[in-house]
């Protein structure tokens, strides 16, 4: 039988988010990240644990059909390889940084100036675009320190918080890109590995669907129950069942997140009672 290989990071930001989305899809590994490859018992899946940097291309010669991997080196990389999923982990955003005390009016600044960074491609392509004559100094590591130490008048980085830029004496002036890690896959699969595609893309798509979702029980009087169903709207509509005590119903739904609190609130102006929210393991339509 034939199986696929999908690369993923070995050790850093990645990894861990990448193992667990495996693991939630109920594919279990054989062996540990000690080996670069590890194969699955109950899923025809290889995995090879390599250098985020070396995913776009292990993809796009075909060692590995599909990767878990920044968007960010998607870019930078450009190699041809299709995209199929954001993930919504390891998100950040790739921007333009300089010294505190610099007073910033607008990209006129970095006129004559050196930027330090480990993703040139992408900066080059966002300097032509905006017609910005500034020099790129590419160094692999550690470029936050570059203005500090003379190397370079400001920087292009991954940013999340923001605090390695404060403790560096940095501040954010342009946001370039977002990223977020995404799977790719190589441009011609097999029949076969496309068959396997399909089905470990249903997995991830039911375990994604879940993690923004949430199961949500309340109880409440029955003269309630139309204006709640409607604040409730459910996968198809919400269940609702008689509770022993007169009167009461008991109605159950799903909720995403991003309109939890907003909803949690409506229940309750609308006299729910005994709310319970409860994570949701998997969401098949
Ligand atoms: P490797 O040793 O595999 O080359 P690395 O040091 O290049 O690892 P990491 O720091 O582990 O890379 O980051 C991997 C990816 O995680 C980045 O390419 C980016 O997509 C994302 N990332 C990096 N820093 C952050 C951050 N602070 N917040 C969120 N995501 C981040
Ligand atoms: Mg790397």
């Amino acid at each position: 039988m034939k199986t696929l290989k999908i690369a993923i990071q070995k050790s850093g930001r990645l990894s861990e988010k990448s193992l667990e989305l495996i693991r939630e899809c109920d594919i279990n590994l054989t062996q540990g990240k000690r080996r670069l490859i590890a194969a699955s018992t109950d899923f025809p899946l290889q995995i090879l644990y390599l250098r985020d940097d070396d995913i776009p291309q292990y993809v796009a010669d075909r060692v590995a059909d599909i990767g878990i991997v920044g968007e960010n080196e998607v870019m930078e990389k450009a190699k041809k390889v299709n995209l199929l999923r954001r993930l919504g982990f390891a998100r950040c955003r790739m921007s333009l940084a300089i010294p505190q005390d610099e007073s910033y009016k607008g990209l006129q600044w970095f006129k004559g100036k050196r930027i330090a960074t480990s993703y040139p491609n992408i900066l080059k392509d966002y300097l032509r675009k905006t017609r910005t004559d500034a020099q790129i100094e590419e160094i692999n590591g550690s470029v936050e320190i570059a203005p500090s130490v003379g190397l370079a008048d400001s920087i292009f980085d991954i940013v999340s918080s923001g605090s390695t830029l404060v403790s560096n004496r940095l501040k954010e002036v342009e946001i370039v890109c977002k990223s977020e890690a995404v799977i790719i896959a190589s441009q011609s699969l097999s029949e076969e590995k496309k068959k396997i595609l399909t089905s470990l893309l249903f997995r991830i798509d039911t375990v994604l669907r879940s993690k923004g979702n949430k199961y949500i029980l309340l109880n409440a009087p029955n003269d309630k129950v139309r204006e709640i169903t409607q604040v409730l709207p459910g996968m198809k509509s919400p269940t609702v069942m008689p509770l022993y005590k007169k009167g009461w119903s008991s109605l159950h739904s799903v909720v995403n997140e991003k309109d939890f609190w907003n909803v949690v609130d409506k229940l309750k102006e609308l006299g729910a009672e005994g709310i319970l929210v409860i994570p949701i393991e998997k969401m098949i339509f």
